[in-house]
């Protein structure tokens, strides 16, 4: 009945299924446990023409081309640069934190000294992570490299991580340099955009393909079983030779037969206020106040005419398996070399394929995943 089996329609499912339904001409099966497509990226319009991003904010940027040309198949763009605030004593100060956050929040007379220094050091625009920073002798740099770990990452961190800066992988804070420059948004990749009608559009023009049959509300487990001693994968009790490309918990998978491995959860407050903007900005982060680490507001994101605004608080907390949406994998040297045996045991089976955050443990943006799904569909498929 079907050439492939794809398990998940977040990005990675979606983009593999789309290519082997149009490129190859073959059927398909994507299992979905939700009762929606899109995974994590799902938003939707409510009653009042407010678009939301039911698991959090999703803003797309890219430097790689071929991920933005090829999503362009499915969507046009409004072209929106995101800029995030973070309230620091009483102050709401860009971030990443760049020059103009250096005015707001020290004495004039200081701030150009440190500007100046840095000028001296590193070239203009560039960007500096802050564990980077905190390495420097300079007093003055230090200075400011303590300020920004106290003020910016160290609350907010154990927040979101439950973890000091130095104890998560140092590639998850990097993701936040230091900017020396005056650039207030968020990102600097070339392409910066938001699907005009939503990210579910992109996921229904992917997946409504006559090669594409869906089965929306269904665990794989109900349908497909891993035999782990034949390394044999069986689809309603029959062996499917088939390639599958599965995008769930690798861990989960194998029956976390070498522990579970863990992530993040978060809760999401949602609130309707009557009112036509609650905020400056799409996103302020709260590194220092509050049990939330940031609050949206969706109407940044989709401008719509309406007396009322929709935002978004996250409460990060532990992940409890079965219980809680996995949307971060947590990066410790213990929980790398886990997944390390996870993905050795994996390539036993082969025509088992792994792409995405959850089945390859990676913090994968979506134009990452794009990218990659893109990727495995050339090289492996
Ligand atoms: N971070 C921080 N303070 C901030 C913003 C980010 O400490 O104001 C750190 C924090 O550890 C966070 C990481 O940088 O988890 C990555 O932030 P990003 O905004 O990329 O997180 P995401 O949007 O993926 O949740």
């Amino acid at each position: 009945m079907f050439d492939y089996i794809v398990v998940g329609s977040g990005f990675a499912g979606s983009v593999i299924a789309e290519r082997i339904a149009n490129v190859l001409n073959k059927k398909v099966l994507v299992i979905e446990k939700r009762n929606h497509i899109g995974g994590n990226c799902y938003d939707y319009k409510n009653k009042d023409g407010i678009i939301i991003h039911k698991y959090g904010p999703h803003l797309f940027h890219t430097d790689y081309k071929e991920a933005f040309d090829y999503l362009s198949n499915f969507t046009d763009w409004r072209i929106y640069h995101h800029k995030v605030l973070a309230f620091i004593d009483g102050k709401k100060v860009p971030v990443p934190f760049n020059l103009n956050s250096l005015y707001e929040v020290f004495p004039e007379s200081l701030a150009s000294r440190i500007e100046k220094k840095m000028l001296e050091r590193y070239p203009y625009n560039s960007r500096v992570s802050i564990l980077e920073l905190r390495k420097k002798n300079d007093e003055d740099l230090k200075f400011l490299a303590d300020y920004v770990y106290e003020k910016v990452f160290v609350n907010y961190t154990a927040k979101q991580w439950g973890l000091k800066p130095e104890e998560i992988d140092p590639e998850v804070t990097a993701r936040v340099p230091i900017l020396i420059g005056r650039d207030d948004r968020y990102f600097n990749d070339k392409y910066q955009a938001v699907p005009v009608e939503g990210y579910h559009k992109i996921f229904e023009r992917m997946l409504f393909h006559p090669n594409i049959k869906l089965l929306l509300n269904t665990d794989y487990k109900e349908v497909m079983q891993l035999d782990l001693d034949s390394r044999k994968i069986y689809f309603l009790g029959q062996e499917f030779r088939g390639k599958v490309i599965f995008t769930g918990m690798i861990d989960e998978l194998f029956g976390y037969r070498f522990g579970q491995l863990p992530y993040r959860s978060l809760d999401l407050k949602f609130e309707t206020l009557e009112m036509e903007y609650f905020q400056e900005t799409a996103v302020v982060n709260y590194p220092n106040d509050y049990n939330f680490t940031r609050i949206t507001e969706f109407k940044h994101i989709h401008p719509v005419d309406v007396e009322k605004t929709i935002i978004l608080k996250e409460y990060p907390k532990a992940y409890r398996a079965g219980r809680d949406i996995p949307y971060y994998p947590m990066f410790t040297k213990e929980s790398r070399e886990l997944y390390l045996k996870y993905r050795e045991f994996a390539e036993n089976f082969k025509n088992l394929i792994l792409v995405g955050r959850l089945a390859e443990y990676k913090y994968y943006d979506m134009d990452d995943i794009v990218k990659r799904a893109l990727e495995v569909f050339e090289e492996r498929i």
